[in-house]
This record gives structure tokens, sequence and C-alpha cells, in this order.
């Protein structure tokens, strides 16, 4: 479905311009970020406010359809994170460039979206290094 053009603001306003998975700020990444459907189309996902979210390409890539997947450190399911119903900060915390989380949300959410991976966690470490990550905590 179609996002209008007031909807789509609404959305980069209210994510500050970062992913609302991994946090990465547009002004870091090259590809422009995309609007994700938390509960997706394909499962009558409504386009609307409460069930989007901006997304890096990379975290909207890696999601996929998906809702759930595998918790690395249970192997059970797990939903994945849900930044329209959980707060970030109760599910994840930076360790230096890599995300960790104590929660099955979260560790299901890093390691389907691959927020880890060398190259990502060799882009944070730069901007770290330059003092721009991660960006401010909001409460
Ligand atoms: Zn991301």
């Amino acid at each position: 479905m179609t996002i209008s053009v007031a909807l789509r603001r609404a959305i980069w306003q209210r994510a500050e311009n970062r992913c609302e998975y991994c946090q990465m700020p547009q002004d870091f990444d090259p590809v422009t970020f995309e609007i994700d459907h938390v509960i997706p189309e394909k499962m009558n996902g409504a386009t609307e406010l409460q069930n989007l979210c901006l997304a890096c390409f990379k975290c909207n890539n890696h999601k996929g359809p998906n809702i759930a997947a595998i918790d690395p450190k249970t192997s059970e399911k797990a939903f994945l994170f849900d930044p329209r119903s959980h707060n970030w900060f109760e599910h994840f915390r930076w360790d230096g460039p890599i995300l960790r989380s104590e929660t099955p949300e979260g560790r299901a959410t890093i390691e389907l979206l691959q927020v880890n991976v060398g190259h990502r966690v060799a882009h944070r470490r730069q901007l770290i290094v330059e003092g721009v990550f991660p960006p401010g905590n909001r409460a």
C-alpha cells in the first residue's frame, strides 16, 4: 500500500531519522532507510503510524516478512523486538559497537537482523571513534 508523504514525514520525525532497530542514524548510512511494517502487510498489518517504523536497509532486508525468530541463547522461538510496543532501552544495550540483549525478543532480533555482523560492527566502531555513535539516549 502507498504510504503518504505526510505519514512518511511523521515516521521519520518520530524515529529522529534513526533505524528503530539498530539506532543507526541515516546521516551515517549511504543507503536510504525504509518504512517497515512491524506486522507485515502479508499478515494484514495496517499501513498506519501505529504499525510502521523507520528501518535501515540492512535491518529491514533481514527482517523481511518475519515477526519472530529463534533466540540463539535458548533455541526457542521468540517474537521480534517491536518498536511500537517495546522500549528499546529495555531490550538492548551497547557494548562498544556490539549490540547486546538480555531478552528473548532482543536476542532474536539481533540474530535475525544480523546487527552484529562484522562490517556493521566495524562501521559503528568507526563512528564511535568519530564520537558520533551511539546517538544520545532517549528516555
Ligand atoms: Zn538498522
